[in-house]
């Protein structure tokens, strides 16, 4: 039998059930491309949420540029097929979303994010990451990731009981694992980047 890449055997779409079925388990079946963006999944009910993903993507694409921030040339978005799958490659708690390092985005499941109402948000927070300036510090990078992508709009109004804390300790805590310190820390650094881009404007946030 003729030896084929990986890839050039999921480009044979009729083989792609047969491919999954003889992948380790957690490996990507499907890879499909939307301009210089690589979308890999390895549940092949997340196709269906491929439109979803390309839309928000396109859009923050078109508002990063208008904040003059330009996405990497080739971005993947790497879906894993189940929470444990997402935990193992990511490390990340279970809890998280989506984790993004350079050009690579790590997500849960497609379909999961989508019936949480999460997926959207999750593409344009990402997106943020793989165009944000280099060496802004942890709380602004995911202060304007959260406002960028409108999660912060969801917060609660009331004080976050970290007004007082250093910068360089809030990013500190945004590497907790514990779910209930961690999503304050966001809430804080979103107080925080938001308030700075209401005084100096984007240009001036990303300056920082
Ligand atoms: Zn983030």
């Amino acid at each position: 039998m003729k030896k084929l890449s990986r890839r050039a055997l999921l480009q044979h779409a009729g083989g792609a059930f047969l491919w999954l079925m003889l992948l380790p388990p957690g490996a990507h079946a499907f890879e499909v491309q939307h301009g210089r963006l690589s979308v890999i999944f390895a549940d092949p009910r997340d196709r269906q949420q491929l439109g979803a993903v390309y839309e928000a993507w396109d859009a923050a694409a078109r508002d990063l540029k208008g904040l003059g921030l330009e996405l990497p040339a080739n971005v993947r978005i790497e879906a894993a097929g189940n929470a444990a799958d997402f935990a193992a490659r990511t490390g990340e708690p279970a809890n998280i979303a989506a984790s993004t390092r350079g050009a690579v985005i790590r997500t849960q499941r497609l379909s999961a994010l989508a019936e949480r109402g999460l997926l959207p948000t999750t593409v344009r927070h990402e997106a943020f990451h793989t165009a944000q300036p280099p060496g802004i510090p942890r709380w602004l990078a995911e202060g304007l990731a959260r406002t960028f992508s409108g999660e912060g709009r969801a917060d609660p109004r009331t004080p976050t009981g970290l007004e007082g804390m250093p910068d360089a300790r809030l990013d500190a805590e945004l590497l907790s694992r514990d779910p209930g310190r961690l999503s304050t820390a966001y809430r804080e650094a979103t107080v925080r980047a938001a308030k700075l881009v209401r005084a100096r404007g984007w240009q001036g946030a990303l300056k920082r």
